[in-house]
């Protein structure tokens, strides 16, 4: 079934989710106080509303309770951002994305009623000074506070060894959930395929394995 998502605030976070959303085929109800914003993203919406996210007349109109999910992407206007997210979680909106401005913000989104909360910012800069200091690294995100999947390069260590010798469960309380070769995308990797060059390893863990992991088999020897 497609889903139905409604995104509130057309900045370039949310403008963003709209395009992909739209790309992977959701339906997608736009809202924005901005008609020109309204307008601009018109082609990627099943719905377009010119109106304030704090317009508890209008979402109740639309019926806003329906919808799968709310994204609300208003970084800027916290006090907004706020009540809009009170207003959504009184109406019943089963599932509530919100991007936050700051750690503060984030938290008072959470005790408001928000299911999600999203720091888009930081994310990225953790993201970037991963990848800056350990150029192994592909791709980092994390989970939860303490759980990320990472993917690394496979280097000199892993080449031509099977996964299971590894011992990357074993030894480090670490899964790989997939290896990336070439274009293809090994779903669940068999533990005793060997690794090749250029491979990609996805791995799921616990922070601290995770860095108990790079320092010992990632890491250059010294
Ligand atoms: P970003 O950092 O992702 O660009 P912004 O906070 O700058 O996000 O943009 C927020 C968007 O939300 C803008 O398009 C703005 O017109 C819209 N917006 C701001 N206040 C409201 C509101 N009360 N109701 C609906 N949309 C709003």
């Amino acid at each position: 079934m497609t889903k139905e998502i409604a995104v509130i605030g057309l900045g370039q976070f949310g403008g963003s989710a709209v395009k992909q959303l739209h790309k992977l085929s959701a339906d997608v109800t736009v809202i924005d106080i901005s008609e020109s914003k309204v307008k601009y993203y018109e082609d990627y919406a099943v719905e377009c509303i010119v109106g304030s996210a704090t317009d508890e007349n209008m979402l109740k109109t639309i019926g806003i309770e329906h919808y799968d999910e709310v994204i609300i992407a208003i970084g800027e206007d916290i006090q907004t951002s706020i009540l809009c997210t009170l207003i959504l979680k009184e109406l019943g909106v089963e599932s509530i994305t919100a991007k936050a401005q700051s750690n503060h913000h984030g938290k008072l989104l959470k005790k408001v009623g928000a299911d999600n909360v999203l720091h888009p910012e930081t994310e990225m800069g953790i993201r970037l000074a991963n990848q800056l200091v350990n150029m192994s690294l592909v791709d980092y995100m994390e989970i939860s506070d303490d759980t990320a999947i990472v993917e690394y390069d496979a280097n000199e260590r892993f080449i031509n060894s099977a996964l299971i010798n590894i011992g990357i469960r074993e030894k480090f309380g670490l899964n790989v959930i997939a290896i990336k070769r070439n274009k293809e995308v090994i779903v669940p990797p068999d533990p005793q395929m060997n690794i090749l060059e250029n491979d990609v390893l996805v791995i799921i863990g616990k922070i601290e394995n995770l860095n108990r992991f790079e320092s010992k088999m990632i890491k250059p020897k010294s």
